[in-house]
């Protein structure tokens, strides 16, 4: 199995000159694979399961950033928190304390995405604007120091319709913009191998591509 350096440096190229920043999603890739990319000078990688991604960490050089990107249960926290570098699909007030807990054990501050669910999809996880502010008011009244919460995740529809998956995008990047205003947001991560491009038009600054990396996952 071999990775598509040809799609990696066009894609790269491709990115830059939007100044956004690529995270490669590595899930059910094998090792030598991480590693080819890590070769031509990709450091952030992504991760949906905690197991594939402790296994990873341990063989893999220390300086790549893991990004996780699955749905995070409460109980696993412990095994990435002395290591991961941003957990993007943070969906509830519990886990980000679980999250918090785990990072001041590590001493260290874990940096952390909030997932909104933005597709017209029962299947996605993620919070909606009224469950956001209620996420932030409890945040602010049981302050947590050891997570920072960067900014916003999230999916569009798994779909070709240009028109709907713009809309999606553009309504994230609403609630960014919003949000933003009284929390110092860095990070807008969304779009996929699929979107990535309409995500970027949409005001993304961070894409997560897989298989038009990596070939497609069977
Ligand atoms: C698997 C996955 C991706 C990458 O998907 P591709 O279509 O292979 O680019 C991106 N984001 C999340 C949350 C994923 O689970």
């Amino acid at each position: 199995m071999s990775i598509n350096v040809e799609a990696f440096k066009l894609i790269s190229e491709e990115l830059s000159k939007a100044n956004t920043q690529l995270v490669a999603v590595s899930k059910t890739k094998p090792v030598s694979s991480i590693q080819e990319l890590y070769n031509l000078g990709q450091r952030d990688f992504g991760e949906n399961y905690v197991q594939e991604l402790v296994d990873k960490y341990e063989l893999l050089p220390k300086d790549i950033r893991w990004h996780f990107i699955g749905h995070l249960q409460t109980n696993k926290v412990k095994y990435i928190a002395p290591f991961v570098h941003l957990v993007h699909g943070v969906d509830s007030y519990k886990l980000l304390k679980e999250i918090n807990k785990q990072a001041e054990k590590n001493n260290r501050i874990i940096h952390c995405l909030l997932q909104i669910y933005i597709a017209q999809e029962e299947t996605k996880f993620g919070l909606d604007e009224t469950e956001l502010k209620e996420l932030f008011k409890e945040h602010e009244e049981n302050k947590l120091n050891h997570i920072c919460i960067d900014g916003f995740m999230g999916m569009a529809s798994f779909s070709d319709n240009e028109t709907l998956l713009k809309s999606e995008f553009a309504v994230l990047k609403q609630l960014y913009n919003k949000f933003s205003q009284t929390n110092n947001f860095s990070t807008l991560s969304m779009g996929m191998s699929s979107d990535y491009k309409i995500a970027i038009t949409e005001g993304s600054n961070m894409v997560r591509i897989g298989s038009l990396l990596f070939g497609s996952r069977s």
